[in-house]
This record gives structure tokens, sequence and C-alpha cells, in this order.
């Protein structure tokens, strides 16, 4: 059967990846959290106190850099790695979350985690979310999606995933971070969110988490059948 790319795009604390981790388990597909690879590099200029404003400290730094997604044996999932280390757990924190969009906005960044991600996805038979996947790291991808959902409903979920992360964060020190950084995310230069003109839209505002992978499930499926 052929296999595709599927790329969900969309503000933070929509379903993104929960969606895109199940698409992936019930299509036999790699799975790619784009955010973790953003987090992964923001958490190593944090704890090397990279100056974002010089570009040369900036480009060494992304040199020194190796992301990689390993099976986590315990829970069947892909935690994120850099530099051999497991970081999954440190890129989930608000000091990553405050700063990551002013990461993700620097060029360099951007081509660095473009260039990886299309390496990661070229071999096709993956779900990889973001920002910009449909619009500028697979623009041919056979399935794009959009996810929305109101403000409220997303900071709600953001709170109680940090919570189940062992990180009690106030209801609105959650919806800041979630305002900066879509405003960041959506006004920056280089790739802004935006929904691609191709992507199918999908508000999780009211739907189960069953509801949308069955959605894209069967989009996907008809994409299958299509190329
Ligand atoms: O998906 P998550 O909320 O973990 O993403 C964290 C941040 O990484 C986003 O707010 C955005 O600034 C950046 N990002 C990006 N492009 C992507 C994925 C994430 O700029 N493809």
């Amino acid at each position: 059967m052929k296999r595709i790319v599927i790329a969900i795009d969309g503000y933070s604390a929509c379903g993104k990846s929960s969606t895109a981790k199940r698409v992936a388990a019930k299509l036999n597909y790699a799975y790619i959290d784009t955010g973790a690879m953003y987090r992964a590099v923001t958490y190593y200029f944090l704890e090397h106190y990279v100056n974002l404003t010089n570009p040369k400290a900036v480009e060494d730094a992304l040199k020194q850099i190796l992301i990689e997604f390993h099976h986590n044996g315990k829970t069947e999932e892909n935690e994120t790695y850099l530099n051999g280390l497991n970081v999954e757990r440190k890129i989930r924190t608000m000091s990553v979350s405050d700063k990551v969009s002013e990461v993700s906005a620097l060029a360099s960044v951007r081509n660095c985690m473009t260039e990886l991600q299309r390496k990661m996805g070229k071999k096709k038979g993956v779900v990889m979310d973001g920002r910009d996947i449909g619009t500028a790291v697979f623009p041919d991808a056979e399935l794009k999606i959009f996810m929305t959902a109101d403000f409220d409903a997303r900071a709600a979920r953001r709170q109680k995933e940090l919570l189940e992360k062992d990180q009690l964060v106030d209801l609105g020190r959650v919806k800041e971070n979630l305002e900066k950084r879509d405003h960041i995310d959506t006004t920056r230069k280089e790739n802004p969110l935006r929904k691609a003109a191709d992507a199918f839209e999908i508000d999780t505002t009211h739907i189960t988490l069953d509801e949308q992978v069955d959605m894209i499930l069967n989009l996907a499926a008809t994409k299958i059948i299509e190329s």
C-alpha cells in the first residue's frame, strides 16, 4: 500500500500531538513531534546561555546539537534525546515554553530543523505535527490538517497536561504563555503558522480524541487510495 506524508499543523494545545501519535500508531507510520525539536534546541540554548541576538553564537550552538527520537520501552512512546540524553521531561517545562517561540523565530534555527525534518520524512509513512509542516517542510504532503480550538479549551488542556507531568501552573500563567506563543508563531517572518490552502480544518473544541483520530484516518484512507 502507498505510504503518504500526513502534516498536522495548528496552535499549541489543540490536541495535535495526541491525535498525531494515535494516527501514526494505527497506520504503522512514524510520528515526528517537531515542537519537541524546537523545544530541545531551546533547552540547549538556555543551558548554554546562547545569546539569541548573536547570529554566530546561534550558528555555532546549532552545530553542537544532535536531536533524535527513541522508543521508550516502558510507555512504548518516542521520547526526545538531545546529544544522547533523554530530555523529554526537561523540554516540557514552563521555562522552555517561555522561550521556545523566540528561538523558533530565528531563520538559522528554522533552516536547520526543516532540513532535519525533511530527512526524517523522506521515506514517507510519517505523521508530522508542528506549525509549518504543510506550508514549508512538506508543501507536497498528501494530507494536510489544520487544527484549531477555542482559547479557553486549549488553556485548560495545557494546564491538565502540565499537571500530569507534576507541574502545577496557574491558569493565568498558562494563558499568558499560549497568547505570547500564538502571537510570535503567527507573526514571525520565517514560515509563520498559517493554514495551508489545501489543508482540512478541524476544530477540536467539542470533539473527542477518538473522533479526531477517526476523521484523520478516514481522510488518510481516501488519500492513500488516490495517490
Ligand atoms: O508543539 P509545541 O507547542 O510543543 O511547540 C513549541 C513551539 O515550537 C511553538 O510554540 C513554536 O514556537 C515552535 N514550533 C515551530 N514550528 C514547528 C513546531 C513548533 O515554530 N513546526
